[in-house]
């Protein structure tokens, strides 16, 4: 029997929002977004509706992926290594043909890299990359682009590292194919959401605050749908785990959502026409007949059979998810739905940038001094060749004494450039370090963006740390981008 709706008002007492959120529960908005106008709003499930343990999911990974690699042939000493998990973050680039981890800037210019666990200095770096364009979706290189992804990273450069120092040969391009096979192998067979499944609460967080978030926007009369890639069966142990019993009214978890579809092969989901099929008894098939109906499994599926299912234009649909190409670039290049990301590092990005916010104001002050300094050398430059032009290099007199006066001066000014600069990469330096040791911040590189923020600057909507947040707004929220204004309109 599907299951019932029930009737539930929205108690009065709570639905003031608190008068000042901090940032890092804060909404942050590129695209005004009128929740008011999303009749429906979907959620993918793994690191969105279900947040899990980044620490304690990269070790399950490494250790299943490492012991898949010894049974291929590779060492057994792998075992033993240490493989530190504070090392990757979203957005790196593997170069499979160096060996090599990559941070770029929205250019897509290398700006930070490691070979292994050792940092590569500017010269290798501008060997090896400063003089092609990087084509990172091609044969060579790898993007990383998911916190699943974090666990290959870590391998990876924790085995290169050791090929190194024992001075040992390695394939770079064979060992990362290897290490994707594994991982994949630990997926597929079951290793892993085993795991995962047998200690929810050493895996997964679960936030207090999620069940009132998804109640208040269905007493706002909102559609609320699960648009997964994972199976049923993890994905209702999952959801059972976070939302079964946490509200008096919801008797499960199925109560909060009008449609659930799993194994929904995103992207292909955004580009294919895979058949909406929907789950019968002991797990059998048939194809989806619409409506959707509240209480029942659908499978597989794609954008144009859910959208006319769901009945709505895109526009009037929001999608809540955490990978930037599988649920955020492809639903926006493909689809017309709007976009809510879920960034779940933003809430350290944010408290580091709060932490620096002395030194950032240091060092655009010592970036308006560089400024002023290069104006005036060019000035006195200038000076220098026009004197040398009207009485020639050896001038005497006055014009001889002005040139020596010009040559102490522009010294002068080339020793402060030299201090000044020297003072801002330090500093520089320093700041990237409070937000990450190895990669500094996960959304900027050097004041620019990097190419993981460039990401999500163009393609969310809006971008949050995590689900509840939404509980601090109102259902009907206007979320309205700072106006953005151009170099030239400043
Ligand atoms: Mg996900």
């Amino acid at each position: 029997m599907p299951a019932q709706q029930l009737e539930l008002p929205w108690p009065t007492k709570a639905a003031a929002p608190p008068a000042v959120i901090r940032p890092a529960r804060r909404v942050f908005v590129n695209r005004d977004l009128k929740l008011a106008r999303c009749e429906w709003i979907g959620f993918d499930m793994d690191y969105t509706l279900a947040i899990y343990h980044q620490e304690a999911m990269d070790r399950l990974s490494i250790d299943a992926t490492v012991k898949k690699l010894v049974q291929r042939g590779y060492p057994e000493w792998l075992l033993s290594l240490d493989y530190p998990l504070d090392f990757p973050i979203r957005g790196l680039l593997i170069d499979k043909s160096h060996g090599n981890v990559l941070k770029m800037n929205r250019f897509k210019l290398v700006r930070k890299g490691y070979h292994g666990l050792r940092e590569l200095d500017r010269a290798e770096l501008r060997a090896l990359y400063y003089d092609r364009k990087i084509q990172h979706k091609t044969q060579r290189f790898h993007w990383i682009d998911t916190l699943y992804g974090l666990s290959e990273v870590c391998t990876y450069a924790a085995i290169v590292d050791a090929y190194s120092a024992r001075k040992q040969r390695l394939s770079y391009d064979t060992l990362f194919a290897d290490i994707r096979v594994c991982i994949d192998e630990a997926h597929r067979d079951g290793t892993v959401a085993h795991a995962v499944t047998n200690d929810l609460p050493r895996f997964i967080t679960r936030d207090a605050d999620l069940a009132t978030s998804l109640h208040k926007l269905r007493s706002a009369g909102k559609k609320l749908f699960v648009l997964t890639n994972s199976r049923w069966a993890y994905t209702k142990t999952l959801l059972a785990y976070l939302l079964d019993g946490q509200l008096p009214d919801y008797p499960s978890f199925q109560h909060y959502f009008d449609a659930l579809i799993v194994a929904a092969k995103k992207p292909a989901f955004f580009q294919e026409k895979n058949p909406l099929m929907e789950q019968g008894e002991h797990g059998s098939l048939r194809p989806a007949m619409p409506p959707l109906e509240r209480g029942r499994v659908y499978e597989g599926g794609n954008l144009a059979e859910l959208q006319a299912a769901l009945g709505v234009p895109g526009q009037e649909v929001l999608y809540v998810g955490d990978h930037i190409y599988g649920d955020i670039l492809r639903s926006k290049k493909d689809s017309t739905w709007r976009t809510a990301m879920i960034i779940q590092e933003l809430e350290a990005e944010i408290g580091a940038h709060e932490g620096c916010r002395g030194e950032l104001d240091a060092m655009l002050e010592l970036y308006d001094r560089r400024d002023e300094l290069e104006d005036a050398l060019r000035h006195h430059q200038a000076r220098t060749k026009e004197l040398v032009k009207q009485h020639g290099p050896d001038a005497g007199g006055h014009a001889g004494q002005d040139l020596a006066r010009l040559k102490r001066v522009i010294a002068s000014v080339r020793r402060e450039l030299r201090e000044t600069e020297s003072a801002a990469a330090d500093l520089r330096r320093d700041v990237d370090v409070r937000f990450h040791r190895y990669w500094g911040p996960l959304l900027k590189e050097g004041g620019e963006l990097s190419l993981f923020g460039a990401q999500v600057d163009e393609y969310a909507c809006v971008y949050t740390s995590r689900v509840s947040n939404l509980l601090r707004y109102s259902p009907h929220q206007y979320f309205r981008s700072p106006h953005n204004r151009m170099h030239h309109e400043l």
